[in-house]
């Protein structure tokens, strides 16, 4: 009965390794050769269209058509050279995936001749048919169609045969329809508010970047196992199975060949990622079993994000070719860590200091101080709009789920730090005395190491961590685009910035302070403002849950909760200002993510109904069935003395009964709640719905399908278990 189980199994037992193709170049002289740098565009274009690329990627200058069509072309001439026969405009749309639409270079001229033609407008600007990504209905309300345009500051790279081309995906009346286009409003906007902070130390600095370096967790399962579960194929999660027993003795049985099969997935993607200019340095995740981590360098942020995207679909292609299939889920087995996406996040200038790490002298240290303050009062402020960057369907499984990060946004400094801040907070007011200035740049500002203790001292449990010299959010989970967290953070930093900004310089206009004295001003206040969203105990108790609620901060769990701060007054008005998003596109995002919220606990709810009624019930009736014609059998040869032999017999028949029925009747029940919740005309209320009436029934269904799998016969259960999918190899 169970033979795709079995086969799954016996196909994986037998796997070998597959071998990596190694290129005969050294990865150094591998690294971005699939990338059309700006060095390399030096090569292919005049100086003049060379120049003017550079100026748009530094100062955001607009490329004419004249020029586009020497790029174009230079481009055209390289991709080319790299064997493409093809160019996409690669963008991000609000599905969660990356999108191509693949169009020939090649074009008929006549008479048999043909030519390879990519010209500026074609590089410019595209139409993708796109009437079916999410458009939250700015498309239906605007009438307006979407076209990709062109995102001079990531670099195009040739993917297979193909010249992808990073571009932005917006509608023709300029509404953001994908991820990437807020993403950059944000970035410009926090470059604008951090160089005008900066310029307070430093007149040097002209302009300040956003970095990122994210750290991508996943699992790995072999492609056949995988393909024998239903869930795992469409909803990238287990929605039932028992857990594996503990140290079981399969781990001398199948271990042994983990590590060679994994470990060729993992460095023919390093080879990919390197050509990809995606500077990735690979480790092993001991954490659960078949889990894994790939994290770069850190870069730029759009192009990190870019990067992250990629990525993502390269890993899944990598690992067909190896018989895995990568599982991106935040949450792919109950009882088993999940998968996070770390997102390391600082800035730094076009002077060449990072703004999150301390400096050598008390100057530089004030600095840092100033961003590393202002960055937590952002937290502080916009403490739920962050925690709705972070919210979805999948995440929620992690999120306060018994598992870290919790759903708590607070924010976790170090020791050292926090005493730094607790001496800062007595500050006096007004202008300080030459000896108290000397004293605080010495004994307090002058004290902060360059390399911070802490930097080893991890608090593994706080979703926001300061790490030495950057800022670790750690709640985004793994399928998660990074720009929307990064576009959330940027903005309310911005925000923030500019606040700051505006009150230190009122301090020097209207009260006389010096600029030192009103920075150190603004900070304690800002210090005392924000102490309640830090924390440095233990983010997983329930103490904190606690302590957390005294403290009045939120512990949104589910996402249709999480998400509503993306609408609220305060964050209209936040996006707005910064020309970040307008109204209509925050609640077009708002709408498109319910939607997908919904979506996918709908399609959950369907697979596990699916499978509860068509395999695991079916099963256990036909085990049953074998107990009853034991126990019949009994009867006839041991007469009345049966009763005592077929005891356990009958209390197991008992007993799956009792399951059978209450799988079915819970099923049937959350199908009743899933049509109530279907005729829900507000996106809104249908996600309270299905979060609040339909979900609940997943984990008692799961609880009794998962009892029956310990009773039924192994030999006939016909869903991969836990153990199988985990430790075969
Ligand atoms: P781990 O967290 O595993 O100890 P590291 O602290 O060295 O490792 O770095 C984790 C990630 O943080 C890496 O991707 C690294 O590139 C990134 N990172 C380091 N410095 C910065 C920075 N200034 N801005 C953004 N990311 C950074
Ligand atoms: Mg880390």
């Amino acid at each position: 009965m169970a033979t795709i189980r079995f086969q799954a199994i016996r196909e994986t037992l037998n796997r070998q390794p597959v071998p990596v193709v190694e290129p005969n170049l050294r990865r150094s002289e591998l690294y971005a050769a699939n990338v059309f740098t700006i060095s390399t565009a030096k090569h292919y274009m005049p100086k003049e269209a060379y120049n003017a690329v550079l100026a748009a990627i530094t100062h955001g200058q607009k490329i004419d058509r004249k020029i586009a069509d020497q790029v174009a072309s230079g481009m055209k001439a390289w991709a080319i050279s790299k064997g493409a026969t093809h160019y996409t405009h690669w963008f991000q749309p609000l599905t969660g995936a990356t999108a191509e639409k693949h169009d020939a270079f090649f074009e008929p001229v006549g008479d048999g001749a043909a030519i390879d033609k990519f010209d500026g407008g074609q590089l410019v600007q595209q139409e993708p048919d796109a009437s079916s990504f999410p458009s939250g209905g700015i498309r239906n309300t605007f009438e307006a169609r979407g076209y990709t345009a062109w995102d001079p500051t990531s670099p195009a790279f040739v993917m297979g045969t193909t010249l992808c081309i990073p571009t932005v995906f917006v509608s023709y009346t300029g509404e953001a329809l994908d991820h990437k286009t807020p993403l950059l409003r944000a970035l410009q906007s926090i470059d604008a508010a951090a160089t005008d902070v900066a310029r307070y130390f430093d007149k040097n600095v002209n302009k300040v970047i956003c970095t990122l370096g994210w750290e991508q967790e996943y699992f790995l399962v072999d492609s056949a196992l995988a393909a024998s579960r239903q869930d795992l194929t469409l909803a990238g999660r287990m929605l039932l199975g028992h857990g594996a027993a503990k140290g079981q003795q399969l781990e001398d049985h199948y271990f042994g060949s983990i590590p060679d099969r994994a470990l060729n997935f993992m460095r023919e993607l390093e080879i990919e990622c390197i050509q990809l200019g995606i500077p990735v340095k690979t480790r092993h995740n001991e954490v659960a079993p078949n889990q894994f981590e790939i994290a770069p360098l850190f870069e730029e942020a759009n192009l990190a994000v870019d990067h992250n995207s990629l990525i993502m679909d390269v890993m899944s292609k990598v690992a067909a070719r190896h018989n895995f299939k990568v599982l991106l889920h935040e949450k792919p087995f109950a009882g088993i860590n999940g998968s996070g996406k770390h997102n390391n996040w600082s800035m730094a200038t076009d002077t060449g200091v990072n703004l999150l790490g301390p400096g050598k002298t008390p100057k530089s240290n004030l600095m840092f101080l100033t961003f590393f303050i202002n960055t937590i009062k952002a937290v502080y402020e916009y403490a739920d709009l962050l925690r709705a960057a972070i919210a979805s369907a999948n995440n929620d499984h992690r999120l306060g789920a018994n598992e870290a990060p919790p759903a708590i946004i607070s924010v976790f400094l170090g020791q050292q730090l926090s005493a730094v801040l607790d001496e800062l907070e007595r500050v006096k007011d007004g202008n300080l005395s030459p000896e108290e200035k000397t004293d605080l740049k010495l004994n307090v500002v002058g004290k902060i190491p360059e390399i911070l203790l802490d930097n080893t001292d991890r608090n593994r449990t706080s979703p926001f961590a300061f790490t030495g010299n950057k800022f670790e959010f750690r709640a985004v989970g793994s399928t998660a685009n990074c720009a929307k967290p990064m576009m959330v953070l940027s903005t309310i930093v911005a925000q923030q910035l500019r606040e700051f900004k505006i009150e230190v310089d009122a301090l020097i206009e209207s009260k006389k302070l010096k600029k030192d004295d009103a920075i150190f001003n603004v900070l304690r206040e800002y210090i005392k403002a924000s102490k309640k969203i830090r924390f440095e105990g233990d983010g997983y108790s329930e103490e904190w849950v606690k302590e957390a609620k005294k403290r009045g901060l939120n512990n949104f769990k589910t996402t249709p909760e999480a998400l509503k701060a993306q609408i609220s007054k305060k964050a209209v008005q936040l996006f707005g200002d910064h020309n970040v998003m307008n109204k209509v596109e925050i609640e077009a995002r708002y709408e498109i993510e319910l939607e997908e919220y919904i979506k996918k606990v709908q399609i959950e709810g369907r697979i596990l109904g699916d499978i509860a009624t068509n395999h695991v019930i079916p099963t256990a009736i036909a085990y049953q069935n074998t107990l009853i014609h034991n126990v019949t059998g009994l009867k006839e040869i041991f007469g009345t003395g049966f009763k005592k032999l077929a005891e356990q017999q009958m209390s197991l028949i008992e007993e799956i009964s009792t399951h059978i029925n209450t799988i079915k009747k819970n099923v049937d029940a959350m199908i009743d709640e899933r049509r109530k919740a279907n005729v829900i005309e507000h996106a809104d209320k249908r996600a309270d719905a299905y979060c609040n009436k339909v979900k609940p029934y997943f984990d008692t269904i799961r609880y009794h399908c998962d009892k029956l799998e310990l009773l039924v016969d192994d030999e006939l259960w016909p869903l991969t278990k836990y153990r199988e999918l985990l430790f075969t190899k």
